[in-house]
């Protein structure tokens, strides 16, 4: 199997929606509550399931209008660069951290960081 490398290409941040499912967790929340993060906060639309925990509605919700937002609100182009870089990279929703979880979620959604150029 290939390396993964991410190319900071921004693709799956600035198309959200080829990522699916992506949803804020139970430790995510917690860990924005704990942090005072209410600016990331105010981006999900949370969902209290009891015992079994909450979670935020898909990544990410407009809080102006309610919709799904089409690209991270986090995510900044890098000055002069084809790059792009997520300004929450330390505190980032574990559903990005183990983003694309395999080759071939990558090939499906459009991530080149198995690419060996
Ligand atoms: S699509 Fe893949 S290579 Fe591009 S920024 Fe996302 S994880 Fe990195
Ligand atoms: S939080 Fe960071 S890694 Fe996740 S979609 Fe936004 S910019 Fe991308």
């Amino acid at each position: 199997m290939s390396e993964f490398k991410c190319k900071q290409c921004g693709n799956c941040c600035l198309h959200l929606a080829v990522c699916e499912t992506g949803k804020a967790n139970e430790e995510d929340i917690s860990r924005w509550e704990s942090e005072g993060r209410y600016d990331i906060l105010r981006w999900v639309s949370i969902f209290d399931y009891g015992k079994e925990g909450r979670a935020g509605d898909f990544l990410w919700i407009n809080p102006k209008t309610g919709e799904d937002a089409n690209r991270c609100p986090f995510l900044r182009k890098v000055r002069n660069q084809n790059k792009y870089k997520c300004l929450i990279q330390d505190t980032k929703p574990e559903f990005c951290r183990q983003y694309p979880e395999d080759q071939e979620f990558a090939l499906k959604t459009g991530c080149k960081g198995f690419d060996q150029k």
